[in-house]
């Protein structure tokens, strides 16, 4: 069973190599993912082929016009939410999602959820943005890439096909790799490879990766962490645990208040956070799931 995705778009020559490279590219050719890209234009009936019209109430640029989206939704079989009607034990697999810098943040939780569908179906706005009854009528969800904006919707489709399709099962060559890289499951859920060495993460537990080095061992004047080099998987762990934990704390001090910490994280915690400077974490949102 693969997964489809739908982008709808006025500049579909935008996506002609974009999923041409690496992973994707080998999840299209073994037909895991399949990839529908919907030129906007085709689905206007004057001969500008006008997609956007000046806003109503004034003020600057232009807005995406509703018709032609409507119809490029129904062309897709979607039909306005009012008329969709899902089966209590069978919720929907077809998503509707508006990429717009006033929506939900896309997060990798956000990405697991979606991969976990049959169907994504992704609009890209431009200009001021799109008529908002399209959103009121078709849309389920409106995802935003971060808190800045960009002039159109398609970087942030293909920020979200590149997140989401890289967790469809059979994707990665390494079933799991998914859940060990930043912002993985739960350190509980760690497995290892057949060495006895923790997966290329060990489960982040909502923590950013550890470092990763490769040969030559000395590079620069800089030489890779001895030990990763002695073989002893238990140290490695424990180093690489720490690295995830300090590297946490210095770029996403935020993410510790929801991540699965054991003791002994919170005890290394402690220590780079006398070592570092930086402010204690409020005990009572750490989550102790590995205690
Ligand atoms: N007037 C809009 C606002 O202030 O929120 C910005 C419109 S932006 C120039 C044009 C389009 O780019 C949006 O309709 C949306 O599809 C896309 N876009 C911009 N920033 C985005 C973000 N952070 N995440 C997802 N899509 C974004």
């Amino acid at each position: 069973m693969s997964m489809r995705f739908e982008i709808v778009t006025i500049f579909p020559g935008f996506f002609s190599s974009i999923f041409e490279h690496g992973i994707m590219r080998r999840a299209l050719a073994e037909e895991r993912v399949t990839v529908g890209v919907h030129d906007l234009r085709t689905f206007t009936h004057d001969r500008h082929r006008t997609v956007d019209d000046r806003p109503f109430g004034g003020g600057e640029g232009m807005v995406l016009k509703p018709e032609p989206l409507a119809e490029a939704l129904a062309s897709l079989g979607i039909e306005p939410k009012a008329a969709r009607q899902p089966a209590e034990d069978d919720p929907p697999r077809t998503r509707v999602i508006l990429l717009s810098a006033q929506g939900r943040p896309f997060t990798q939780a956000v990405a697991r959820e979606l991969a976990a569908l049959d169907r994504l179906v992704l609009l890209c706005g431009r200009y001021e943005g799109v008529d908002e009854r399209i959103n009121q009528l078709y849309c389920d969800q409106e995802l935003s890439i971060g808190d800045y904006v960009l002039s159109g919707g398609e970087l942030a489709a293909a920020v979200a096909v590149d997140a989401v399709m890289r967790l469809v099962p059979g994707v990665l060559g390494n079933e799991a790799s998914g859940e060990f890289e930043s912002f993985g499951v739960a350190d509980a859920e760690i497995t290892t490879d057949s060495d006895g060495v923790p997966r290329s993460q060990h489960g982040s537990g909502g923590l950013l990766d550890y470092p990763h080095y490769t040969r030559p061992a000395e590079f620069a004047g800089l030489r890779a962490p001895d030990v990763l080099l002695n073989g002893d998987h238990q140290q490695i762990r424990r180093w690489r645990r720490e690295q995830q934990l300090r590297k946490t704390l210095a770029n996403r001090p935020d993410l510790l208040e929801n991540a699965a910490l054991s003791k002994e994280d919170r005890k290394v915690l402690e220590f780079l956070r006398q070592e570092t400077g930086s402010p204690s974490l409020r005990s009572d949102a750490i989550s102790t799931d590995n205690d």
